[in-house]
């Protein structure tokens, strides 16, 4: 009998998830609307990170598609990319949104962001990576043009999106249900969305 452990992660916070090898992690997008920063760090060594810049070397494009195998900054496969239901897309270009980044619009300090919300994952978990690696983007519009621009766009997706991954290594997660108020790929009405983390151990 499979155990679903259930982690509701309130609108704007991050949370730091552990998981085994054999594990399912399914990150529900329960308004459609919400961006959630996600990262991975495998235990087989301190400072291994799951790595967007590897992934789209090794998988020739920069948006996973199911059935795909991402990896770490060492090419260990991370986890199989199992099964999407929001039609995917997902951002792996863009870098989390940051306390110098709200400053540049002008929000008062203090601001709540993704790169907070890892760092405080990677407190909490115990880990002692010193950089914020590229976080996968997920439920994240933020198309290539042909001539090589960005558009940044309000998410397409439906409530109830799930994205669903197979642990290949044991790792610790680091989800954030993104803060940001700045750019339309939020929702576009500035009000970060609780999302919830299913693991199927
Ligand atoms: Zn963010």
């Amino acid at each position: 009998m499979s155990n679903v452990e259930k982690v509701t992660v309130l609108a704007g916070k991050g949370a730091q998830i552990p998981v085994r090898a054999g594990d399912e992690v399914t990150v529900v997008n329960v308004s459609g609307t919400q961006v959630v920063d996600f990262w991975c760090l495998p235990k087989s060594s301190p400072q291994q990170y799951l790595s967007l810049e590897h992934c789209r070397e090794v998988l020739n494009k920069i948006y996973f598609t199911p059935g795909d195998v991402l990896v770490s900054d060492r090419y260990e496969p991370v986890f199989d990319y199992v099964a999407d239901t929001t039609g995917g897309l997902h951002d792996s270009l863009i870098a989390p949104c940051n306390p110098e980044m709200y400053r540049r619009f002008g929000r008062p300090d203090g601001h709540p962001s993704c790169a907070g919300n890892f760092w405080a994952g990677v407190k909490e978990a115990g880990l002692a990576i010193p950089f914020v690696p590229s976080p996968w983007n997920l439920f994240m519009r933020a198309a290539v043009k042909p001539d090589g621009s960005i558009e940044y766009s309000r998410p397409p997706y439906l409530p109830d999106g799930r994205v669903t991954l197979r642990m290949l290594v044991d790792a610790t997660i680091i989800v954030s249900a993104c803060p940001d108020d700045c750019y339309p790929t939020n929702g576009g009405d500035g009000s970060p969305r609780d999302v919830v983390i299913e693991i199927t151990r």
